[in-house]
């Protein structure tokens, strides 16, 4: 059996450092035990196997094995389609990179790598960060954003800010970036006034980046506008409250007919790993739950 690449954490002998295996083969015994055989060069252990008690659905235990390794959430933090890397940073912030990197709200984010393009759908706070946005932006980087994002964002040293309403498409650097509508159709913060409206013209995107299309639908729920022909990858907010819940992303995951998609929108403001395993359960298509980055 075959799996995605995990996140481990040594915990003994090696620096307390964290390192992502790629290529690592996971076997499952009678008993249930993991064998986590590294094919990768590690850059302590190279070729070195870690034995772990528990099942790939365990989260967060600590196996007491020879190398002391514990893995975190047994979940893969990267997801790699046709040579796409997309590593999921928590709530609804992604990268997404092949040569280019191309960040998509990030929100809470330490260090990462210089951006070439960052996409903002609207200004709450989990998803402009304008810290995180400092942190990987640099003078060659691009901000596709709303208007209203572009003026909080003003003396942000960038290349650019460009300001969009849904139903763009902007070319950077080979890399398509469609703006597409996102909003509330059924959640309200008082009566008649839904968190995000249709007016407001927030934004989701289509990326087509080496022929992939990935769409992030933003803060929305179900609407009508999602049935966007061919996305590969669809990146759906399922916490319920001011996005749409498992049971409606689901849904809208027969509309949009991805031929994958990631959970995201959980795990920070509202929303649980539950909601992500739910909707995965859920929804029509390949779904990858990913573990924060
Ligand atoms: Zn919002
Ligand atoms: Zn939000």
């Amino acid at each position: 059996m075959r799996a995605s690449p995990f996140s481990v954490v040594a915990t003994n002998r090696i620096p307390p450092s964290h390192f992502t295996f790629t290529n690592v083969l996971v076997l499952l015994n009678s008993q249930h035990d993991l064998v986590l055989r590294n094919t990768n060069p590690c850059p302590k252990r190279s070729g070195e196997s870690v034995r772990a008690q528990g099942s790939v659905a365990d989260r967060g235990f600590i196996p007491q094995c020879r190398h002391r390794v514990r893995i975190l959430g047994g979940l893969a933090s990267l997801f790699e389609y046709q040579g796409l890397k997309i590593s999921w940073l928590g709530h609804d912030g992604f990268k997404i990179k092949n040569g280019k990197t191309v960040y998509i709200d990030p929100y809470q984010v330490k260090a990462g790598d210089e951006a070439d393009i960052i996409l903002i759908t609207h200004e709450h706070f989990d998803h402009l960060s304008s810290g995180s946005i400092k942190r990987i932006a640099s003078p060659k980087t691009t901000i596709v954003t709303t208007p209203v994002v572009k003026s909080q964002l003003s003396g942000t040293t960038v290349k650019e800010i460009l300001a969009a309403k849904p139903g763009q498409k902007i070319l950077i650097d080979g890399i398509s970036v469609e703006t597409v509508p996102s909003y509330n159709v059924n959640k309200f913060r008082s009566p008649g006034e839904p968190f995000h409206s249709k007016q407001e013209e927030m934004l989701g995107f289509i990326v087509t980046m080496n022929g992939v299309r990935i769409y992030h639908a933003g803060d929305t729920d179900s609407i009508p506008e999602m049935e966007h022909p061919n996305v590969d990858i669809a990146l759906l907010p399922v916490s319920g409250t001011y996005v749409m819940t498992a049971e409606e992303a689901a849904e809208a995951s027969k509309r949009i007919k991805p031929k994958v998609a990631i959970p995201m929108h959980y795990g920070s403001i509202v929303g649980d790993e539950r909601d992500a395993e739910r909707f995965k359960k859920l929804a029509s298509c390949e779904v990858h739950v990913l573990s924060k980055e």
